[in-house]
């Protein structure tokens, strides 16, 4: 299975080097890969690859150039029903490690639905917030009027990127005209 993308002790010399960025169609950043993925990706002619290292991967069978970013040849459509799975780190993350509510950022931090579940609050990205543990405390099982507290900002689906730096918390000099310079 492994005639396209070489293996060996080379291939782990940078774990960082080891993400690829994927961009859609449009140039705008979708997520990050493995070098393996992206070789398949343009090996099957869906994407091209966009930026390269400048040394070329080794294998037994061959030497295979080394994508550093790719894009989608099809544009793709990121529909807000697919969203992505709300994980704790993507969501603290989102809310740059801090209490929405009193705004500190040390001490634990908490998953907190802004209308509770027993209230009908679902569990999407635009209904929960990060939330130190003495202000879930006191919020309770109320809504933020009931318990007279006020969100700093509105909470919203993170934007593709915050993913891409979750999934390679050191962004590579070649990624970074590709990506926003904000969050
Ligand atoms: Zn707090």
């Amino acid at each position: 299975m492994s005639v396209l993308v070489p293996s060996g002790s080379r291939w782990y010399l940078s774990a960082r080097l080891q993400h690829v960025l994927v961009l859609n169609a449009s140039y705008e950043p979708l997520n990050v890969c493995t070098v393996r993925r992206a070789h398949v990706l343009v090996y099957k002619g869906k994407a091209e690859v966009v930026e390269r290292l400048d040394q070329p991967l080794r294998s037994a069978t061959g030497s295979f150039i080394w994508p550093h970013v790719i894009r989608l040849l099809h544009y793709v459509r990121v529909p807000r029903a697919i969203q992505r799975k709300i994980s704790r780190r993507a969501l603290f993350a989102r809310d740059g490690w801090r209490c929405v509510y009193c705004g500190t950022s040390s001490g634990r931090l908490t998953l907190d639905h802004v209308v509770p579940r027993s209230r009908g609050g679902e569990s999407v990205w635009e209904n929960v917030v990060t939330a130190c543990a003495p202000c879930n405390l006191r919020k309770g099982d109320r809504t933020l009027e009931q318990a007279g507290m006020v969100l700093h900002a509105q909470p919203r689906p993170p934007a593709p990127v915050l993913f891409i730096k979750l999934a390679a918390p050191r962004i590579p000099q070649g990624w970074t005209p590709y990506l926003p310079v904000t969050t």
